[in-house]
C-alpha cells in the first residue's frame, strides 16, 4: 500500500520515518521524498496488514497521512501506443505487449508525474 506523508519541519530534524519503523518494526521503502525548510513530504509503501498501524504512528509523531489507492489512471481509449511514456518513465511503468499495445504497471509508479507531461494525448492523469 502507498501512503502519502506529510511532516512540518517546525517541530525540529526529528526523523519520523526512521521512527516509525523503530517503533513499529514495520519495514518501510521509502519511494519518493522532497524536504525543505519547512514541511516534507514522503511516498512510502508499506505491507497492506502494516498500513494501519504505520498511519497511527505517524499520525501521534505529528504527520499526516494519505492513502494512495492509484497512481497514475490510464485511459485506453485516448491512447495511440506511441511509446513516449515508456521511455520517459523511470520506474519502468510502461512496456508494450506482443501486439504492441501498452501495458501498465501501475504499482510501481512514485507519482513523478513526467509521463502525465510527456503524454501528447491526455491519456495520463495522476492521482494525487
Ligand atoms: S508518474 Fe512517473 S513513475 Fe509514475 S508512471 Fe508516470 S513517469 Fe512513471
Ligand atoms: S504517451 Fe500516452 S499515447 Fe503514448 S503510449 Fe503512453 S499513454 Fe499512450
Amino acid at each position: 500500500m502507498k501512503l502519502m506523508v506529510t511532516f512540518s519541519r517546525k517541530r525540529g530534524r526529528e526523523p519520523v520515518i526512521a521512527q516509525v519503523v523503530r517503533d513499529t518494526g514495520v519495514l518501510i521503502n521509502v519511494e519518493r521524498a522532497q524536504i525543505d525548510s519547512h514541511e516534507g513530504e514522503a511516498l512510502i509503501e508499506v505491507p497492506d496488514e502494516s498500513c494501519q498501524l504505520v498511519r497511527e504512528r505517524m499520525e501521534a509523531l505529528g504527520a499526516t497521512t494519505r492513502r494512495l489507492d492509484r497512481t497514475i489512471l490510464y485511459d485506453r481509449d485516448e491512447c495511440v501506443d506511441c511509446g513516449a511514456c515508456i521511455s520517459i518513465c523511470p520506474q519502468d511503468v510502461f512496456a508494450f505487449d506482443p501486439e504492441w499495445q501498452l501495458v501498465v504497471e501501475e504499482g510501481k509508479c512514485v507519482l513523478c508525474g513526467k509521463c502525465q507531461l510527456a503524454c501528447p494525448h491526455g491519456a495520463l492523469t495522476l492521482q494525487l
